[in-house]
């Protein structure tokens, strides 16, 4: 039997010329790429009716508590929040809640990102340090803003799963793998700063890093609650700070930091 079917199969593949064996051969292996790349991917990136009407819906509730910048809400409506998910967990993904992603990490809640990106005023072209990549989500609203974002993360597994998540949907920020609590000096001064651990003080390193007119947003507080702080940089030596709403963050962990 064996023979018999490896004979039809030569008796098949003699009679076709040398380029139409090559046009076979390079068919498989892109039926090969797309069946193992894309199945591993599919499902990461369906964005169907049930998760934009979902996302629709959060837009409206954001709306609701308060958020009314509407660059900002174009943006949560645009970012695919699911995406971020394992597909398990897409029924909670447009809830207005913080998610665990591992590493007793969660992915900040979507009023927190929204209220956040608010307080940035991003405009285009924009350069803005984040401090607290996490899952990107946030990175990704600042993208869509217009912003041209330099993120850094502490924890490494975190850092390697983001780095390879975001360009796959189209975002092509600047990925940074260390203690943000410092900043990043070699790229200051920035636009907008923001950190999205919460932090025990103001770190001065941060403010040193703000271009003039320069705004940064980082919660400060003790572990278990955080005052929303923005800090406009006025002039080379003055800053305006301006206390704001109660958050709960996980802690920002570092040499600036806890
Ligand atoms: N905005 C992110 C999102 O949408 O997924 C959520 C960030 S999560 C609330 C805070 C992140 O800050 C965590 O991933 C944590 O590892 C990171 N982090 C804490 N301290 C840090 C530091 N000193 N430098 C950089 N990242 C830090």
């Amino acid at each position: 039997m064996i023979e018999g079917w490896v004979f039809k199969k030569q008796q098949f593949v003699k009679p076709l010329s040398h380029s139409l064996k090559q046009l076979v051969f390079l068919k498989a292996i892109i039926c090969g790429f797309k069946a193992v790349f894309l199945n591993s991917m599919a499902y990461k990136f369906v964005d169907n009716y049930r998760e934009r009407g979902a996302r629709k819906k959060l837009v409206e509730h954001l709306k609701s508590r308060g958020i009314a910048d509407q660059r900002v809400l174009n943006a949560i409506g645009k970012v695919p929040r699911h995406f971020f998910f394992d597909e398990t967990f897409w029924t909670q993904a447009y809830k207005d809640i913080a998610f665990p992603i591992g590493d007793g990490q969660t992915i900040s809640q979507p009023y927190t990102v929204a209220y956040q990106s608010e307080l940035l005023h991003i405009k285009k072209g924009d350069k803005v340090l984040e401090i607290g990549t996490g899952s990107g989500y946030q990175t990704c609203i600042l993208m869509e803003l217009g912003a041209d974002v330099y993120t850094i993360e502490r924890q490494e597994s975190i850092y390697n799963h983001t780095l390879k998540v975001l360009p796959g949907m189209g975002y092509n920020a600047t990925f940074f793998f260390g203690d943000g609590s410092k900043g990043i000096a070699q790229h200051a001064p920035y636009h907008k700063i923001i950190v999205t651990a919460g932090a025990p003080f103001v770190p001065e390193i941060l403010l040193k890093q703000l271009k003039i007119g320069g705004i940064l947003v980082i919660p400060v507080g003790n572990e278990h609650s955080q005052t929303m702080v923005t800090v406009i940089r006025v002039s080379d030596t003055e800053y305006e700070k301006f206390e704001l709403d109660t958050f709960r963050f996980v802690p920002l962990v570092g040499d600036q930091a806890w």
